[in-house]
Formats: C-alpha cells, structure tokens, sequence
C-alpha cells in the first residue's frame, strides 16, 4: 500500500505544451497521495487546487500564491501550459518548444518565482541552477528527508524521519506480513463482493509507485460496509509473504468507506502471460516522476485484474509506506493473476525495488477465508 507523502517540491511536467495564441496556464499542486490514501493530513494544511488563469498577470499570480505562500514541501507542483481553452486536459509529450523563447510577460515581484517558472515551463529543473536552488530551499527549508526504499532514508529509518512516521517503527499491526497457513483462522467467511465498472483513470508515476487514480462507481462490500475504490499500485516484488513465497509483483486495490476506513485488496501477480490491465496502464505510464498521464475514458476496468477464485486472506494492517497508519482491512486475494517478463521489466527499470519487509505479526490472527 502506497501513501506517498513527501515528495520533491518541485516537479515539473515536461509535458508543457506551449503556444503563441492564447495562454493558458494550468497549475496544479497536487497530492496524488492525499487523493489515494487517507490517514489523512491534518487539515490545517492548505491545499492548491487546480486553477487555471487566462492572462499572463493571472499566470504570475497563480505561480507567485503557489510557491511563496501555499505550496507545502511535501506536494508536487506541476506547471502546465498548454493553448487549450481553461480545463482541458493537459497534452503529453507534445510539439517540445524551446521554452525559453515561450515565457509569458509575467509580472514578477519575486525572482525565485519567475527562475521556478522558467524552470518549470522548460521542463529542465535541473538545468537551471537558480531553480534548482529555490527547490532545494524549499526542501531544506521543510526540513524533511524523503523516505525511500534503500539506503539511509530505506525502511529502517522510516520511523524516526518525521514524528507522523512513528508508527512505521512503533506500530504492532504493521504491513505487510508474513502469512503462513499453518498460523491462520481457517473456517467460513463472507465473500468480497466487487462492483467494478467502466472508469476513467489517470496514471501517476509518484516517485514511489506507478499508481492509477480512478474515478467511476466501484465499490467493494464487505464486512457489512461498502468502500469505494480510490486507486491502484503496484509493489515489485510483492510485499505479502505467502507461505515463504514472494511474488514479482503485487497489485493493491485501495478502498474507503464513509467513515474514512481504508480496505486494501491485494492482488498478487505472477509470471506467465501478459496482464490485459496492466497492458492499458503501462500503455500510460509516465516515466518521470511527478507526472501523471490521463486514460482514455472508460478504458479501465479494474474488475480484469481479479482472479476468477476470490478467495482471501484477512487481517488488519497498515500502510505499507510513511505514515504506516494502522486500521487498515486487509484482503490478499490466494490466486495470483500473471504479468508478463516483459511487463514487469518495464516497471522494474523504473522501480526495481519498492516493496516494504515484512513486518511482526505479533499475534494477529490472519482469517483463511475460504
Ligand atoms: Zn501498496
């Protein structure tokens, strides 16, 4: 399971699409993780919703508000400037312009900014050092490190970068878990019951995950509460130990109900054949960290990425990434699904290790739903 929490302040898109005619400027600040997973930041933060501006003062507004007084340390900041009229949808990878040519008139009150946006619309943060600077200001001054999934910053030290990551250390209903038949509660449960639909969905590559934000009417019902599916990861090798194995890789379905508990299905992934859904989201895979790329509508159905054999594994758990918040509803689906070698190169190049170890059962009971 996947809360992407702190990531690098700015990112931006290298999918500016400029134009001489009419400006456009759409900035998003967005969490793609406050969307998928819930424990929820404090609300005292302040969120940057996407606006968008039809004139170059708007434009330098909207940038100034954005880095100077709201954007937090731990949000992506994406700059997209596209012709389109307000609200459209942001083109990828389309017609490059030499970007420094491009800029907008924009009043400037604040040189970082107008450096970050210049940045920005060149899609080259790096190569502007003043941008890089500004972003790194802004990292030092959050005084945040980035989880990761090796090194100093690995899952060892998750708990003590951050006070709100205490629990990845403290906690004792950690994910995910070692699960072993010879330990569980086997007896009757109540099935899954999955409502999947035609949807639409937008692929983000968060720096930690390839996650599929989807928006439509799917609803997972059990336990007597109905949780609406918000997205999907994938966790190469998998993060569930069934019976000593692990899988290349897992896909984690994550759900909430009314009262903001959290459901997670986990669907492990094998080789063998290649993945009809996982085919459509790598299709739309963004390879940059911090972008995100829109479906087609109604492409996704993530009802094809279940086995036909629903039977699962229960317990309570956690997020497998910082914050680690427990209460989390467990279900490991037992039939894997498959992927293709092919399939599962092309995440591992991006990702070629982001799964969590497993975690102290400390005497959970796990429910063998058969
Ligand atoms: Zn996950």
């Amino acid at each position: 399971m996947q809360a992407t929490l702190d990531s690098p302040p700015l990112r931006p898109s290298r999918w500016a699409v400029l134009s001489l005619a009419g400006w456009a400027l759409a900035l998003g600040a967005y969490a793609s993780d406050k969307k998928m997973e819930p424990p929820a930041k404090p609300a005292t933060k302040p969120d940057i919703e996407a606006t968008t501006a039809s004139n170059p003062k708007d434009v330098g507004d909207k940038v100034r508000d954005a880095l100077g007084t709201s954007i937090l340390p731990n949000k992506k900041l994406v700059v997209s400037v596209n012709s389109g009229k307000a609200g459209s949808a942001p083109a990828v990878d389309a017609n490059p312009t030499p970007a420094a040519a491009m800029a907008p008139a924009v009043s400037a009150a604040n040189r970082r900014i107008n450096q970050a946006r210049a940045a920005a619309i060149s899609g080259h943060m790096a190569a502007t050092p003043a941008a890089a600077m500004a972003a790194k200001a802004t990292e030092a001054h959050s005084g945040e490190a980035h989880w990761a999934y090796e090194g100093e910053n690995g899952p060892q030290a998750w708990g003590n970068l951050k006070p709100e990551f205490n629990l990845c250390a403290t906690g004792r209903r950690q994910s995910p878990i070692s699960i072993e038949d010879g330990a569980t509660l086997q007896g009757p449960a109540e099935p899954i019951l999955f409502n999947y639909l035609p949807s639409n969905g937008t692929v983000v590559n968060n720096g930690h995950t390839i996650q599929v934000d989807v928006v439509g009417d799917n609803a997972i019902t059990v336990r007597g509460s109905s949780y609406r599916l918000l997205q999907f990861h994938f966790h190469t090798p998998s993060e569930e130990q069934v019976n000593f194995k692990r899988y290349p890789m897992v896909a984690h379905l994550v759900h909430k109900n009314a009262e903001g508990q959290l459901a997670v299905v986990a669907v492990l992934l094998d080789n063998g054949s290649a993945n009809a859904l996982i085919e459509k989201v790598w299709t739309y895979m963004p390879l940059d960290a911090g972008d995100r790329v829109r479906m087609p509508a109604d492409l996704l159905n993530v009802g094809e990425l279940l086995p036909k054999d629903q039977r699962y594994y229960q317990f309570m758990g956690s997020l497998t990434t910082p914050p680690c918040s427990e209460g989390v509803l467990w279900m490991v689906l037992k039939t894997p699904m498959s992927l293709s070698k092919a399939q599962l190169r092309l995440f591992t190049q991006l990702y070629p290790n982001n799964a969590r170890p497993v975690q102290p059962v400390n005497a959970r009971p796990v429910r063998d739903a058969q």
